[in-house]
């Protein structure tokens, strides 16, 4: 396994199916935020990403959210929608990753994360052994340092087959 390499890619959160997760074993869920779940920065989220959630839920498979962002942005955004933050990801560190696992004794086995961008969710999960999951970001940034990374990950992700 590439450690820069997703293990899966799917074009949105809502479109990965419950059925996947039963498939590879997978119960429990470590969720990127910005630009995986909602718009950069932004506190809105779509109805079919809400939709995705609640699913989830209902078949049992657990959440928690694991963002580089500052908890300022991250804690509302946690209580709308009822699932716990874990603060100071500091993705593709292993810290908050391993939190997570402590605090809810979640096994790697069994857990997946999910986020838009190689360089912090997809290595992370990697580094630590669990399912990686990439999904395209919901907009381009305007910034010139996420567009440098944007441009390396099509670098090394180019070749590989289309997202499923
Ligand atoms: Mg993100």
């Amino acid at each position: 396994m590439g450690i820069l390499k997703p293990q899966y890619k799917f074009r949105r959160i809502f479109e990965i199916p419950v059925d996947f997760f039963r498939n590879n074993g997978i119960c429990h869920l470590i969720l990127d935020i910005d630009n995986t779940l909602s718009y950069h920065d932004s506190q809105e989220i779509s109805e079919e990403v809400l939709a995705w959630l609640s699913k989830m839920k209902e078949n049992g498979i657990d959440m928690a959210l694991l963002s580089n962002n500052k908890p300022h942005r991250v804690l509302p955004f946690a209580e709308k929608l009822e699932i716990p933050f874990v603060p100071g990801a500091g993705k593709p560190l292993l810290k908050g990753y391993k939190e997570v696992l402590r605090r809810f004794n979640w096994e790697k086995e069994k857990t997946a994360s999910i986020g838009d961008q190689l360089f912090t969710d997809i290595w992370g999960a990697n580094r630590l052994r669990i399912m990686s999951v990439m999904v395209e970001p919901f907009h381009r940034e305007s910034g010139k340092f996420l567009r440098f990374k944007r441009v390396l990950e099509r670098i090394i992700l180019k070749g590989e087959r289309e997202y499923d």
